[in-house]
């Protein structure tokens, strides 16, 4: 665990890592499976970043199924998106990754690579990879990026900032979390000083989805419940979503990552949790916390992780048992 931020050491021996690369040497960024806005952002403005100091060969990638979600298919960068990995490349830099787990087969590529370079913000990270730019304090992965950018002198363009400002919009929950401290407007002010357009961008990633999607969300709310007297009586309230429901309305398994925000929203629990199935028998697990528990415990106890309001686990069985599971662990991780 890393309860400090990067050091003036961790920030030198990230820029030393950049700076001792060749312009076509292969540099691989590597961000978390189901990557969200923040590790998509992140990784991909870096890139652009990367490309701006001359580099040729960078190459931006995640485990797991090679989709990006529809609201980040337009990202600036995303031509660097390859499903393919470099076999060996000589840096490799990983945005926004909790545990190597969250690597799946491209934690070796790590392991292996001469050179690393982890930027992260949880601070249930693991501390795995070479050099470590782990900022618990920090927003997002998004704020990390831009501080090291801004050290290899990269000034920001609307491209760069584009990528960073949805990355620090969603995990700040559109500024309104409590991490939306006076340095993140500023960061904010400085990437919509670009000339990026916050509107237009809210709108595409935050506030457009299919049809189908919209009546999917309607049906897995319809079925929440809500158990009062669990997290100590500060309440719970869950849902779950199956396979068989993204196929009835002909939805892809990302739709149901924003599922937890209305869900989150229910005044009479402080715990919210959304239980959303990849496979026979084993789901994503999604909890959120207004305060009273800190729901990384929980997370961290089941082999996931995550920050203290916010974090994730895969989960076994069937969707009934995860949440027992969960309502157990509360108990114990009451803050
Ligand atoms: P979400 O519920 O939005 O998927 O994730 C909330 C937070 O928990 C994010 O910071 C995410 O990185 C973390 N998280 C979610 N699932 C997992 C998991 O399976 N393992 C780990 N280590 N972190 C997770
Ligand atoms: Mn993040």
């Amino acid at each position: 665990m890393t309860l400090s931020g990067p050091t003036a050491e961790h920030w030198a021996a990230a820029v030393e890592a950049v700076r001792s690369t060749g312009a076509d040497d292969e540099i691989q960024l590597i961000c978390h499976v189901n990557p969200d806005g923040d590790a998509l952002g992140s990784m991909l403005g870096f890139g652009l970043g990367l490309r701006r100091l001359g580099f040729t060969r960078v190459r931006a990638t995640f485990p797991g199924d090679f989709v990006v979600p529809e609201p980040y298919r337009l990202l600036p960068g995303s031509d660097l998106l390859e499903p393919e990995a470099f076999s060996e490349p000589r840096l490799v830099i990983v945005f926004d990754v909790a545990s190597e787990s969250r690597l799946g087969a491209l934690a070796s590529r790590v392991a292996a690579a001469p050179a690393s370079v982890v930027l992260d913000h949880h601070a249930s990270n693991t501390g795995f990879g070479g050099v470590r730019l782990v900022d618990p304090h920090a927003a997002a992965t998004s704020v990390v990026a831009e501080g090291l950018l801004s050290r290899l002198k990269v000034p920001l363009d609307a491209e760069i900032a584009e990528c960073f400002y949805v990355a620090l919009a969603t995990d700040t929950g559109s500024f309104k979390f409590d991490m939306t401290t006076v340095s993140v407007h500023e960061l904010a002010a400085r990437l919509i000083a670009t000339g990026i357009r916050p509107g237009e961008i809210s709108r595409r990633i935050f506030d457009s989805r299919p049809f189908g999607a919209m009546k999917l969300t309607g049906e897995v709310i319809g079925r929440a419940v809500l158990d009062e007297s669990a997290a100590g009586g500060r309440g719970m309230v869950w849902t779950y979503a199956t396979l068989a429901d993204l196929e009835r309305h002909g939805q892809p398994p990302y739709v149901l990552d924003s599922l937890i925000d209305p869900v989150r929203s229910v005044a009479e629990a402080d715990v919210s949790v959304v239980v959303k199935q990849v496979a026979t028998g084993e789901w994503s697990v999604s909890l959120r916390s207004k305060g009273a528990v800190d729901v990384s415990g929980v997370a961290v106890a089941q082999g996931g992780g995550g920050h203290r309001l916010a974090a994730g686990f895969t989960g076994y069985g069937e969707a009934a048992d995860v949440v027992a599971t969960v309502r157990r662990l509360l108990d114990e991780h009451l803050n």
